[in-house]
């Protein structure tokens, strides 16, 4: 187990700036995830800590120990690759045997750990099976095996997902924590999905354009966004420009042009600091926070009606058209069919101000 300590690292190619003055400290034993959108700089920030690829400035630290140019075969990290990197036409044995005979590893010792390491991944009835033969989930595991069986110190999984279909991704994430939890092992892990990102991490940093957004629990991000592009990235959201008109008692007064009237917002620290250090202010209100045809008071509730109604299952979106521009989604718990509204209903919307967070544009 080690920490993973950068430093102000910066990756360039040419005049491509992948990765810029990324600081990151990731704890032992910790489920660290790196997520943002396509070429934001993820694959080259995992690529520097497995040794692949060389910052061209700052460190890379494993506890407290410089790693910034060691070879990637003397950093003892286990990586799965997107596209699972596995030779098709060997065997799991053989493929999951590999790092170990690089390694030297004993006849007798690589038996028995493939072994121990196959049955924890759930494919020890395989191992004598080629690769090619197995489907897209397995050859995952057989992946994962083959990253765990050299015990590294640290695992790395770039978008190990993202070949499977719903259902398989849904149950590899689920055992991807299992096998995490009982190894122990620190773990950085690659996504563009907001909701692996959510439900695997014990914390996440947010990525842009190679530099780095946010870092926070779960919760820390989805609750207390830093700017519109953590807030829009992660979950649904309505966004909407304000500006602030003034403070008054237990509130702040900010006025919304596109809604064509004032919004109330709760003058926690957070909202205070957001507008006082911002000219450029946006209101973030999650579609669960927002109340259709309730009872409420008379600040921040707009008319409208009913655009669309999706049914997910779980959950209804109900989208309010309140003006040309401006659709505000809402999402409720599916309570039956009595519940549901209908398209082209006129409804008013009420945008609580303990819920709206005021931040400023990235
Ligand atoms: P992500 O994994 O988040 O999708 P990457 O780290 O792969 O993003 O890429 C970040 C940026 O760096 C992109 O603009 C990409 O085109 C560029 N890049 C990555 N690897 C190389 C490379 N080997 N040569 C040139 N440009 C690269
Ligand atoms: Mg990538």
């Amino acid at each position: 187990m080690s920490t993973v300590n950068l430093s102000t690292i910066t990756k360039s190619f040419g005049s491509v700036t992948a990765v810029n003055d990324l600081d990151l400290l990731i704890e032992e034993g910790e489920f660290f995830t790196f997520l943002g959108p396509s070429g934001c700089g993820k694959t080259t920030t995992l690529r520097m800590i497995a040794g692949f690829y060389y910052p061209t400035k700052g460190k890379v630290k494993f506890n407290e120990k410089d790693m910034t140019t060691v070879p990637p075969e003397k950093r003892n990290t286990g990586m799965v690759f997107q596209n699972y990197a596995l030779f098709p036409h060997m065997t799991v044995f053989e493929n999951v045997a590999f790092g170990l005979k690089v390694r030297k590893i004993s006849k007798t010792e690589t038996k028995k750990r493939v072994g121990d390491v196959l049955r924890k991944v759930r494919l020890d009835q395989y191992i004598d099976r080629q690769v090619s033969q197995l489907s897209g989930g397995q050859q995952q595991r057989v992946a994962l095996a083959r990253a765990l069986v050299i015990e590294p110190d640290i695992l790395l999984l770039d978008e190990p997902l993202s070949n499977l279909d719903a259902r398989l991704r849904d149950e590899m994430r689920t055992e991807i924590l299992r096998l995490q939890r009982e190894y122990g092992i620190t773990t950085i892990y690659v996504t563009h999905d907001q909701v692996e990102a959510l439900t695997m991490s014990d914390r996440i940093a947010v990525f842009n354009f190679g530099v780095c957004q946010q870092v926070g629990t779960p919760t820390e991000i989805y609750n207390k966004p830093v700017n519109d592009f953590v807030a829009e990235f992660i979950g649904e959201t309505t966004l909407l420009p304000i500006t602030y008109e003034k403070t008054f008692g237990e509130k702040l007064i900010f006025h919304s042009d596109g809604l064509g009237d004032s919004i109330h917002v709760s003058n926690t620290e957070l909202n205070i600091a957001a507008h006082e250090e911002n000219d450029d202010l946006i209101m973030s209100i999650r579609p669960e926070a927002i109340q259709i045809d309730s009872n409420h008071g008379e600040n921040n509730v707009f008319n409208g009606y009913v655009s669309l109604v999706q049914f997910t299952g779980a959950s209804v979106h109900t989208y309010i058209k309140i003006n040309e521009d401006i659709t505000i989604r809402a999402t409720d718990l599916n309570r039956g069919p009595s519940t549901y509204f209908k398209e082209g209903t006129e409804v008013s919307v009420y945008l609580p101000e303990d819920q709206i967070r005021v931040i400023p544009k990235a």
